[in-house]
């Protein structure tokens, strides 16, 4: 008798027992874990084989010139996608373009006038060469 095993699927972890014919089974049977062998035979082989990142590369490009509208229209369906897609550009934009200089009080500086609008913020850690500093970035009212 096959001796049993644990499923290398993090999310699962359960004792299977390999089916005879693929003696060295690592994930057991249940789709999900099969999904999860695949994912990681997947980001495996991007990371070691230049051909196949290559020929991946390549296919996906056919595939969107074959589908030129894929995109558009998958946005217009995922509101909350788009949302949080541009909330997430805007923050690493802002983590981009930060100018530790003018995150340091001067106080022979003249108050400069209020100019923070009123809504919700949140947030942002940027990470300066010494030391941790945070920014904040006005959450977007929702629209829809
Ligand atoms: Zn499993």
């Amino acid at each position: 008798m096959q001796k049993r095993k644990r499923c290398l699927n993090k999310d699962c972890g359960e004792l299977f027992t390999p089916c005879p014919q693929v003696p060295n089974q690592e994930y057991c049977s249940k789709k999900e874990c099969q999904r999860a062998r695949k994912r990681e035979w997947n980001r495996k082989k991007l990371a070691s084989d230049e051909d196949y990142r290559d020929a991946r590369r390549d296919a996906q490009k056919n595939w969107r010139e074959k589908n030129p509208d894929y995109c558009k229209q998958y946005r217009a369906r995922q509101k909350d996608y788009v949302q949080k897609n541009r909330q997430q550009q805007r923050i690493r934009n802002r983590k981009r373009h930060v100018d530790l200089d003018n995150l340091i009080a001067k106080t022979d500086e003249s108050p400069a006038k209020n100019t923070v609008l009123t809504g919700r913020y949140m947030l942002i850690p940027v990470r300066g060469d010494c030391l941790f500093l945070y920014g904040v970035t006005r959450l977007q009212r929702q629209t829809s």
